[in-house]
């Protein structure tokens, strides 16, 4: 469907009345907050390319357009979108913008929020709202590009997307190396003596730490990267294998393997300041002993991903009462589990706003981002 045909749509939904459900490749429907209604009629926001500059470094497509079309058509002009998101390379832009979908070991470490320039949505009037632009500085006033990026089409239907694009470096690889001391001790490290490049520590149980860094640029940068990376105390340190995620024919590069995520897998992103890392591992551990985790030296976030999904909210509540109270950080559940509590007047002020029949997206009642400060 293009923007008129989503608009209709909505319209047509008012006066059913009828609960509508975007969908792009349909891949994600049950993570995140979103009701999961069965009952609910398909949207489905059309794929394909609008406009794509390659000297402006920006391209408009259509929302339903997936990440793996998207990369083929920047790839040609040797660019691509910065980041692979967890998931599949079938998932698309417009769904990718909704849930500000996370990414590991993202290029320079952009999430999607700095990414999207503009936007066009369609409300739960029907109304068609045309936000930002194509250049990066292009907000007076309230973002609503932001808003609506995140807001899990609760806010609006998504149906045209303006993304900022990076030239693809010359070299782009995946360095890894064990630490083999305690997370007190790697995690200082890490955080102290950062290093421009995104890393991420993978610790699976049984298993010693494994810390990944994406090394980019020339030559004589990405081997002082790798340089760097050992100085981490990263044991055996090795060139992985290319982080191209825009190369389909590259299934098995280490991105990749970190992108897949099992959909029955109960998913929690925890997160706290870095210099606390190693406590919230700890706490992690004592949770979760069977789950693999994710660590983000540089935004002190934990990933936290196990397919032992029984008594999951008892285990979550039980995760953060663990947390040593001088330890501000924050739980939000990605898939697999809906703890407690209600949205806030805010929230639900600004969906009365955009959404005042209530058709689009709804958010689970008892769901929410856990904050403990
Ligand atoms: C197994 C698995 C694990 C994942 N884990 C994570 C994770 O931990 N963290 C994370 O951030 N992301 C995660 N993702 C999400 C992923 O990164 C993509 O965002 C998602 O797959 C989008 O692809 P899709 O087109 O299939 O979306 P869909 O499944 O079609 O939709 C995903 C959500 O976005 C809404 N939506 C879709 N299109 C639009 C639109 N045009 N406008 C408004 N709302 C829209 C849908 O209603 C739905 O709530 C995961 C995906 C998979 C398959």
């Amino acid at each position: 469907m293009d923007t008129s045909e989503v608009s209709a749509a909505i319209r047509s939904a008012i006066a059913s009345p009828t609960v509508v459900r975007a969908v792009g490749s349909g891949t994600w429907l049950h993570g995140g907050p979103v009701v999961n209604d069965a009952a609910a009629s398909v949207v489905r926001p059309r794929g394909g390319v609008i406009e794509y500059t390659p000297g402006d470094l920006v391209i408009s497509v259509h929302a339903g357009t997936t990440l793996e079309e998207l990369s083929a058509t920047c790839a040609a002009s040797g660019q691509m979108l910065a980041i692979a998101p967890y998931g599949s390379p079938q998932s698309t832009i417009g769904a990718v913008v909704a849930t500000a979908s996370a990414a590991p070991l993202a290029y320079e470490d952009f999430t999607i929020r700095d990414l999207v320039l503009g936007l066009t949505a369609v409300t739960g009037t029907g109304d068609v709202v045309r936000l930002g632009g194509k250049v990066v500085k292009n907000v007076a006033g309230f973002d609503l590009v932001r808003l609506n990026t995140g807001a899990f089409g609760t806010l609006g239907i998504i149906t045209e997307v303006n993304v900022r694009l990076h030239a693809k470096p010359i070299m782009d690889h995946v360095v890894t190396g064990t630490l083999v001391d305690a997370p007190n001790a790697w995690v200082l490290r890490l955080v102290e003596n950062r290093a421009p490049l995104p890393m991420l520590v993978r610790l699976a149980p049984g298993e010693p730490a494994q810390l990944f860094a994406r090394c980019t640029g020339n030559d004589a940068r990405a081997s002082a990267l790798r340089g760097i990376v050992q100085s981490y105390g990263a044991r055996n340190a090795f060139t992985l294998g290319s982080s191209d995620t825009s190369n389909a024919s590259e299934p098995e590069s280490p991105v990749a393997m970190l992108r897949h995520v099992p959909e029955q897998a109960l998913v929690l992103r925890a997160r706290t300041r870095p210099s606390d890392g190693a406590s919230l591992i700890d706490a992690a551990r004592v949770a979760f002993p069977d789950a693999t985790l994710l660590f983000h030296p540089a935004r002190g976030s934990l990933r936290i991903t196990t397919m032992h999904t029984d008594h999951a909210d008892a285990r979550i509540a039980g995760f953060v009462a663990s947390a040593p109270p001088s330890m501000p950080f924050s739980v939000v559940v990605e898939q697999g589990a809906s703890p407690i509590a209600p949205s806030s007047a805010l929230d639900l002020s600004v969906k009365r706003t955009f959404d005042p029949h209530g058709i689009l997206n709804r958010r689970r009642p008892e769901y929410r981002d856990m904050a403990v400060v």
